[in-house]
């Protein structure tokens, strides 16, 4: 808490009373202090990549270069190393838009179950190489107001993360139905490694990962369900998660089906 004492006289100088002003400033501290986290994560994150392609590329100068095998494997690593950095500076512009409200929505009318199916053909190759069967929602007809190119990320970053964490002959099931309260549902279930419960509640913050080295290998950047949950909360939803260890993981997202008039002003 801040505290200002400030005293007011009369034409004597005689003090006729005092005031004091309390300014509750814990919720601004902790801004600062979120941001100042926000930094030293960026900052660290961004370096992992560079130090690799960094190192990488200084052994491959100093003679490594004349082995075509160990040129290939560097190279690749190298290659791999700047996608990574690619995506996490994408994630990032991505998460301070829509922190700042600076992203617009689109507001249309939207197929949700069509989207559903257009977005799963993204992953459908990756879950086809881990055998991994993906099942789609069986109503067909289910439409919301939304932002299509956000609701497709939306579905994209919960769907890959479910056949990413989920091991070999696995499967992922997404459904769709209508609530009586003129909301949607859409839950992504997968039969996959699970969130221990002690990380449960910090899943959704930036960076955060269960596991950093599993979530590296994937190419994950750790922002993926960070952007989910603003841009669930951007079109007044909510997103819920549920898990078991070693049985798997079932997001929740809802969403209303039509969003508010926009104001001008
Ligand atoms: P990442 O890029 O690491 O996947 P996310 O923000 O998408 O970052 O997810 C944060 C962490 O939550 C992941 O590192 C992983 O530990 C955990 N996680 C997300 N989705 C799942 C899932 N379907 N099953 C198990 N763990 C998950």
């Amino acid at each position: 808490i801040d505290v200002n004492l400030g005293a007011y006289t009369n034409e004597e100088g005689e003090i006729k009373g005092v005031i004091v002003l309390l300014h509750d400033i814990t919720a601004i501290r902790r801004l600062e202090k979120m941001r100042s986290e926000f930094v030293a994560n960026v900052s660290h994150e961004l370096k992992t990549p560079i130090t690799s392609i960094k190192g990488f590329t200084e052994t491959l100068l100093d003679g490594a270069l004349e082995d075509p095998d160990i040129s290939r494997s560097f190279l690749t690593i190298i290659n791999e190393e700047s996608d990574r950095l690619n995506r996490l500076i994408t994630d990032i512009l991505d998460l301070s838009k829509i922190e700042q409200k600076k992203m617009l929505l689109k507001i249309e009318e939207l197929n949700f179950s069509k989207l559903i199916k257009e977005t799963v053909r993204i992953v459908r190759e990756e879950a086809r190489a881990k055998n991994i069967a993906i099942y789609l929602p069986t109503e067909e007809n289910i439409t919301l107001e939304a932002d299509r190119d956000r609701l497709q990320q939306i579905v994209l970053n919960l769907v890959s993360n479910a056949i990413t964490y989920t091991p070999e002959n696995g499967e992922v099931t997404i459904t769709l139905c209508e609530r009586e309260d003129k909301s949607v549902e859409m839950i992504v279930a997968d039969t996959g490694i699970g969130i221990p419960p002690e990380h449960l509640p910090r899943i959704f913050e930036r960076f955060y990962r269960v596991d950093k080295a599993r979530s590296r290998e994937s190419g994950g950047t750790g922002l993926g369900l960070a952007i989910v949950k603003h841009l669930v909360e951007s079109h007044h939803g909510t997103i819920h998660v549920e898990s078991q260890e070693g049985k798997g993981t079932t997001f929740t997202v809802i969403l209303p089906k039509y969003q508010p008039p926009k104001f001008l002003g």
